[in-house]
């Protein structure tokens, strides 16, 4: 049986979204039918639009969703229908050799998946006259409908409201992560945040959560800062003023513990690295356009610095977003305050100009 969808749909970069008709194929063994409620525009949708970063084509974008399950295939036994869910665009396996030492994250079968647009099998759900019509992240979540693997849903309480729990699915968990599991930070200790999108608000909301002593925002728009101070930063450089690195020297005497940066540029990757103090961590949560490469002064690892990167802010999903429920229903986690604007599925386009003058930190499009 197949299923009459609507979808925004990919074809080629810098063109707008179509926004039409898609044939959705139902949930084969070990997959799920999700209505979709909502669904968040992310950068990394920009980044396929702009043609920065490669994907399969055409394909229907979006992997920041949440929605209603309505069937789901054989064998499927996490969820069943009317089951709230969040969608993950890193449907672990579970049992490849990342899955096995506790780094879901990294999930090879799940990564492949990602990086073709398709179920785990390989092909995708959305067909378009007959032709395959991919899903980003094994999502494809600017739909009505989709179909998602199992290992991809997280089911959630049913008075999470769904347009805030969308955000989970990918800026928060990827900000608030990176905070958290990825760099571990520690109470007391300095934190600064390169880039206060919204990705970068909750990487400054995760250390604030941690217990972080100085939290210092930078970026180049006034009205990111001023948000970042929302979110719990307690300082603000503005890098279109000053040099960033010598503003956050001087907050921080000599640097912080933590550098996040959360653009995805050379640049701003050196900055981080350079405002980062001895012995302290840098750590790359930006996606970089495809072949960007950045240089690091050798001298420097002497002070015994690490760089890394964070994948989906280190994210055991299952773990991750019940938890990240609780935090906002105890009034502890700002999403509410992390949309600017919804849009209809036919607004889309405009939420990613939006997006591209940076005049949101998150934009919703509600099915
Ligand atoms: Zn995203
Ligand atoms: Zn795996």
């Amino acid at each position: 049986m197949a299923y009459r969808v609507k979808a925004a749909v990919f074809y080629r970069p810098h063109e707008p979204l179509a926004v039409e008709e898609l044939e959705l194929e139902a949930p084969r063994q070990g997959e799920v039918l999700v209505r979709v409620a909502a669904c968040g525009v992310c950068h990394s949708d920009l980044h396929f639009m702009e043609g920065l970063v490669p994907i399969a084509s055409p394909s229907v974008l979006g992997h920041e969703a949440a929605g209603v399950v309505e069937a789901v295939g054989h064998g499927v036994e996490s969820v069943r229908p009317g089951d709230h869910v969040v969608l993950s665009f890193i449907p672990a396996c579970g049992r490849c050799p990342y899955c096995a030492v506790g780094r879901p994250n990294l999930c090879t079968v799940a990564n492949r998946a990602m990086s073709r647009g398709t179920m785990l099998d390989g092909t995708p759900r959305f067909a378009k006259e007959g032709r395959p019509v991919y899903q980003m992240g094994a999502i494809g979540g600017f739909a009505t409908r989709t179909v998602v693997p199992e290992a991809g849903c997280v089911k959630i309480r049913e008075d999470m409201p769904l347009d805030r729990a969308a955000l989970l699915g990918c800026g928060v968990m990827t900000g608030v992560g990176a905070a958290i599991n990825t760099a571990r930070v520690q109470a007391g200790s300095d934190v600064a945040v390169v880039g206060c999108g919204g990705v970068g608000l909750n990487v400054v909301q995760g250390a604030a959560l941690a217990g972080a002593g100085r939290i210092i925002a930078v970026d180049v728009l006034p009205h990111k800062l001023e948000l970042a101070r929302q979110f719990g930063a307690t300082h603000a450089v503005d890098a279109s003023r000053e040099d960033p690195v010598a503003a956050v020297r001087q907050i921080a005497a000599g640097g912080v513990d933590y550098a996040f940066e959360v653009i995805g540029r050379p640049e701003t990757i050196r900055q981080a690295f350079d405002m980062t103090r001895r012995g302290g961590l840098t750590v790359v949560v930006g996606v970089a356009p495809a072949g960007a490469e950045v240089s690091l002064p050798a001298g420097a690892f002497l002070t015994e610095k690490t760089i890394t990167g964070s994948a989906y802010g280190g994210a055991r999903m299952s773990v991750d977003v019940p938890r990240l429920v609780e935090l906002y229903l105890a009034g502890r986690l700002k999403l509410d305050q992390l949309i600017s604007r919804r849009y209809p599925l036919e607004g889309i386009n405009d939420a990613f100009d939006a997006l591209r003058r940076g005049e949101v930190a998150r934009s919703i499009v509600a099915m």
